[in-house]
């Protein structure tokens, strides 16, 4: 066991889209800039930074096209992969008129899920996207997927692999490069994650996913464990765990990159993190919605500094 690690891993850090559009306190631009540019320095380099959707909707992503312009005209993230989520043509207007390069498409597993998320079902959604990923192709924007619920749903419990099959073929058929399967209510175990990676195995290159796992009860390192156990290399995570869990309130959502920074770097697996940076880049951001990491290793480093 554990024989086969690799050298490096991937990470794609949430955090000031998935993990801010999920807290109750408004971030101001100047300081989503300052958290985004401390996240860069601490050595992410593809960072998701807002999404370009009806401001009356999700406030806390409002400022969609000021914060891309601004990001793309900083020096120091020039060569960082700031990607936007974009839910349909009217999104996809804004981040063209700003001049995005990258966009995440998002849909699920789950019908009743993805109506109460963005009132489509899950067909209805790969229209929309089909629409979405063709202009974005044309004006050579790389297009990044989600699929949500692929370890349970919220409200249908159990989801389906063969419809999680059929929507990965999907987008891959599409043209997006790459597609991150979340485990949304971060009720995934072990065995699950064996199982729905054997299963996707007799279809697709290992690479064309990643793998974005909750910490709502306590199973994200033990999941992000058993998929590295099975190859897979790139993971999404939120700097201090920001955004907490919509379906479980006051739990955890997005595993804190800390948390895998720690257990990658604890076994000779390089991140290109460098984890004084990275804390000082979600103390500050933490400092703004005033409130406290649910990451264990962000807590004992900032106390024993290891
Ligand atoms: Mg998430």
């Amino acid at each position: 066991m554990l024989n086969n690690l690799p050298k490096k891993v991937r990470i794609v850090e949430v955090g000031p889209r998935d993990g801010l559009q999920n807290e109750k306190s408004i971030v101001s631009l100047e300081d989503k800039i300052i958290f985004i540019k401390k996240l860069r320095a601490a050595g992410l380099v593809e960072i998701e930074t807002t999404s370009f959707v009806r401001a009356e909707k999700i406030p806390q992503m409002s400022d969609g096209i000021e914060l891309y312009t601004l990001l793309d005209n900083t020096p120091e993230l020039k060569d960082t992969k700031l990607i936007s989520l974009v839910p349909n043509l009217k999104g996809l207007e804004s981040a063209l008129l700003c001049g995005v390069k990258d966009i995440a498409v998002f849909t699920a597993t789950s019908n009743t899920f993805n109506k109460k998320n963005i009132n489509a079902t899950v067909d209805e959604s790969l229209l929309r996207i089909e629409e979405v990923v063709k202009v974005a192709l044309q004006n050579k924007i790389r297009v990044r997927g989600y699929i949500s619920t692929v370890f349970g749903c919220p409200y249908e419990g159990k989801t389906s692999l063969e419809e999680l099959k059929r929507v990965a073929h999907k987008l891959q058929d599409l043209g997006v490069y790459e597609v991150s399967l979340g485990d949304t209510i971060g009720i995934a175990n072990p065995k699950q994650v064996s199982d729905v990676l054997e299963f996707l195995a007799k279809d697709f290159k290992k690479d064309f996913f990643s793998m974005h796992f909750h910490d709502t009860r306590g199973m994200a390192v033990a999941n992000i464990l058993t998929s590295l156990e099975l190859g897979m290399t790139s993971f999404d995570s939120s700097a201090g765990g920001l955004g907490g869990c919509p379906y479980a309130l006051g739990a955890s959502g997005n595993v804190a990159t800390e948390d895998l920074y720690f257990l990658f770097h604890s076994m000779g697996i390089d991140t290109g993190i460098d984890i004084t940076k990275l804390a000082d880049a979600t103390s500050s951001i933490l400092s703004k919605l005033h409130r406290d990491s649910p990451s264990k290793y962000y807590k004992a480093f900032l106390s024993s500094g290891q």
